[in-house]
């Protein structure tokens, strides 16, 4: 039986997909995109008698259902996800339920938006002197976020955060980001559908978020990245250091 593709569409820019996703759009007989967010323009890339079908419109079960109907039929399924499917892109549950029916899956990595984001930024989340960790994560919306993870208790890291799925709730985010533990004139930067034509980037502070965010009319679609990354004060990296010697290079001097 075929194999099933979860394909990570990349961050919205149709190029940004990998060469290994594109190959798998160019062979498919069947596609399963999440229209919601997926560039409709990776179409281009779909044979033209490839069924199309946006799960934007449809349940787990209808999506499994199509999903087994082309399979049985030794039809090339893939199924497109947002950036990189392994964030917040709800595959462990069709592949339960396909692996449940005896239906093997792959999976391609994609470019997510955390990195669309630091690149329409030119930021470097990891700077050294400043944090080497990232936190993602979101707003508890319909999805509830486990008691051990709110804001609050994730922000006493003061690290680099990245928050998904949460630009209609910064209000709410930012109280919890200062009173967990953020300055409130720590850095912010919320990036709006990062690599689309319509991108647009309001840096701001923690305090100014949702005060931002209303004044650019942005409610969906955007990355909330907050931290000291976004400001100017961050040391050299030893990588690159004269004084060092790596494996590859001999300290000098
Ligand atoms: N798997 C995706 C995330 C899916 S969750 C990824 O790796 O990027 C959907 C959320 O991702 C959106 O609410 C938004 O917070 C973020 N998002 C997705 N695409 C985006 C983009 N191009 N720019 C900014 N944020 C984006």
């Amino acid at each position: 039986m075929n194999k099933v593709h979860f394909v990570g569409a990349g961050p919205g820019a149709a190029d940004l997909i990998t060469l290994r996703g594109k190959a798998l759009l160019e062979s498919a007989d069947v596609i399963i995109y999440a229209g919601s967010l997926v560039n409709p323009d990776l179409l281009m890339f779909a044979k033209q008698d490839c069924e199309v079908f946006n799960s934007a419109h449809m349940t787990l079960d209808e999506v499994i259902a199509a999903i087994h109907a082309a399979v049985a039929k030794g039809k090339a399924v893939v199924r497109l996800h947002t950036g990189d499917p392994s964030l917040y892109g709800a595959i462990r549950e069709q592949m339960d339920r396909l692996c449940a029916l005896n239906i093997d899956c792959e999976v391609c990595p994609g470019v997510s938006s955390m990195g669309a984001a630091a690149a329409s930024l030119k930021s470097e989340y990891t700077l050294p002197g400043v944090s080497q960790t990232v936190i993602l994560t979101r707003a508890a919306g319909k999805t509830s976020v486990p008691e051990h993870e709110t804001i609050r208790a994730l922000a006493a890291h003061k690290a680099t955060m990245v928050l998904f799925l949460s630009a209609g709730l910064l209000e709410t985010v930012s109280g919890d980001l200062i009173a967990g533990g953020y300055a409130p004139d720590t850095p912010a930067a919320i990036v709006y559908k990062a690599s689309w034509p319509e991108e647009k980037i309001v840096r701001c502070t923690v305090a100014e978020l949702a005060k931002s965010a209303a004044a650019g009319s942005i409610t969906k679609t955007a990355l909330i990245c907050v931290g000291d990354f976004l400001g100017d004060v961050y040391e050299l990296s030893r990588l690159y250091a004269s004084d060092f010697s790596t494996e590859y290079r001999e300290a000098k001097g």
